[in-house]
């Protein structure tokens, strides 16, 4: 304890007040292997949180690739490298042939940045239209459309955000046909009040899993109204698929196929390395070709030969080890879990998810659907007490998050639901 009071006064002294923590008790991480965590005092933790070592942490082949590619060059891309070029290419082939060019960034961010840009150039235009509880970054451009910490001076007269897709509190009170046609018609809305502003419409952009709005449960066809007044009206469609890309949702190597939707730019982000900064942006040439037009744009770490050797080396261990059917068949066994606790604990009002994305979300009533935070809050500490990691997400913040490396196995999810058992009980 006095060892993390230290750390904390040191972190807050050299990196400033307010950076982001996780628990009331921090962890203190020294050592990671597969879906297993290890505190400085040789505390074992079970990883139900992480995304990024999408294929675990430290995969050895993973590890091999970056140093052996670390030994042997790592520079920037204004020379010529096959490794970006056997990259893209093998990256490419996960996706509809409409998608087929793309640009390496290191983040998240980076992409969503480049992505609102390609809409620009391809449009004329600078009216973004996203959810009202979304974030897809940190830069100046991408920070305008996140709702939780809305940006000094307000939002830019060119966003508009659409309410984000509940299912268990469906918009138009109804599940089905009536709650997807209700999305599309605040997103038809949004496209109309850009269009008379003067800003014009660009693009849609959001998450097909919608994650961090709390992984809503949508019926199938869902974003296909949405998608066609996006098209209708000139715009384009970005699907960020930092977090249910590469394979997470179990059925679908990308959320948009998981949503049944093609867009017309792809983001990609967090598990494309295994924790090396890699990320990127997937669109049709013609898109692609525009932007580098408008703003020729270079990245000076983006799709350095490390990084690409890092990507390959995960797309090999994701075919190698089958971890997208790991994730469909575990996931299917956790939530299955989940929903028998549900049974017994009353301050589960739902379980959703996709593949090894899940969770449950905690109300105070089930009548009234009244969401309970601070439950959630103490159930992710209690947790963390036990040896598991997991976090809380969602529109009312009482959603846990559950988002475990691929790697994640049946008896890894007995332990989960069997702590998650005991700490419900105890709560
Ligand atoms: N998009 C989504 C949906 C995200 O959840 C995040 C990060 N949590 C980002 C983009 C930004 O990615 P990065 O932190 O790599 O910039």
């Amino acid at each position: 304890m006095g060892d993390t009071q230290a750390l904390l006064a040191r972190r807050e002294r050299l990196l400033g007040k307010n950076t982001s923590i996780f628990y009331e008790t921090p962890v203190h991480l020294v050592r990671g292997e597969g879906v297993w965590l290890w505190d400085a005092d040789g505390k074992r933790y079970l990883d139900c949180y992480n995304n990024v070592p999408h294929v675990g942490h430290c995969h050895p082949y993973v590890v091999d690739a970056i140093c052996r590619q670390a030994s042997m060059l790592n520079t920037h891309t204004r020379y010529l490298h096959e490794g970006i070029l056997n990259y893209v290419e093998r990256l490419l082939g996960y996706f509809d042939d409409s998608l087929d060019a793309a640009i390496l960034t290191c983040t998240g961010s980076e992409a969503n940045d480049i992505a609102l840009r390609m809409a620009q150039a391809v449009t004329g235009k600078t009216g973004v239209i996203a959810t009202n509880f979304t974030y897809h970054g940190n830069t100046t451009a991408v920070s305008q459309l996140s709702t939780r910490m809305p940006p000094v001076g307000g939002y830019g007269g060119h966003v508009r955000h659409v309410p984000a897709p509940d299912s268990y509190r469906p918009l138009g009170g109804t599940s089905g046909d009536v709650f997807a046609a209700a999305f599309t018609a605040e997103v038809e809305k949004a496209i109309k009040s850009l269009e008379e502003s003067g800003h014009g419409f660009s693009a849609l952009i959001i998450d097909p899993f919608f994650a961090n709005e709390g992984f809503p449960d949508l019926p199938k066809g869902f974003l296909t109204g949405a998608a066609e007044a996006v098209r209708k009206a000139g715009g384009l469609l970005i699907a960020d698929e930092v977090q249910p890309g590469f394979g997470r949702t179990g059925d679908n190597m990308w959320g948009h196929q998981h949503a049944g939707i093609v867009p017309d730019v792809v983001t990609l982000g967090k598990p494309m390395g295994n924790g090396h900064p890699i990320a990127g942006v997937v669109a049709g040439s013609d898109t692609l070709n525009a932007f580098r037009k408008a703003f020729r744009y270079f990245n000076t770490f983006g799709g350095n030969p490390v990084s690409c050797a890092a990507g390959m080396a995960v797309l090999d261990v994701l075919e190698q080890e089958k971890l997208m059917a790991n994730a469909k068949y575990v996931g299917k066994y956790a939530k299955d879990g989940l929903l028998r606790l549900a049974e017994k604990h009353s301050v589960i009002g739902n379980v959703r998810g996709s593949g090894l994305f899940f969770g449950a979300e905690l109300v105070l009533d089930r009548e009234e659907k009244t969401p309970a935070p601070e439950i959630a809050t103490r159930l992710i500490n209690e947790m963390r007490k036990r040896g598991v990691l997991m976090g809380k997400l969602g529109i009312h913040q009482c959603a846990t998050k559950i988002r475990p490396p691929m790697p994640f196995t049946t008896e890894n999810a007995d332990l989960l639901i069997g702590t998650l058992d005991d700490v419900l009980t105890a709560l």
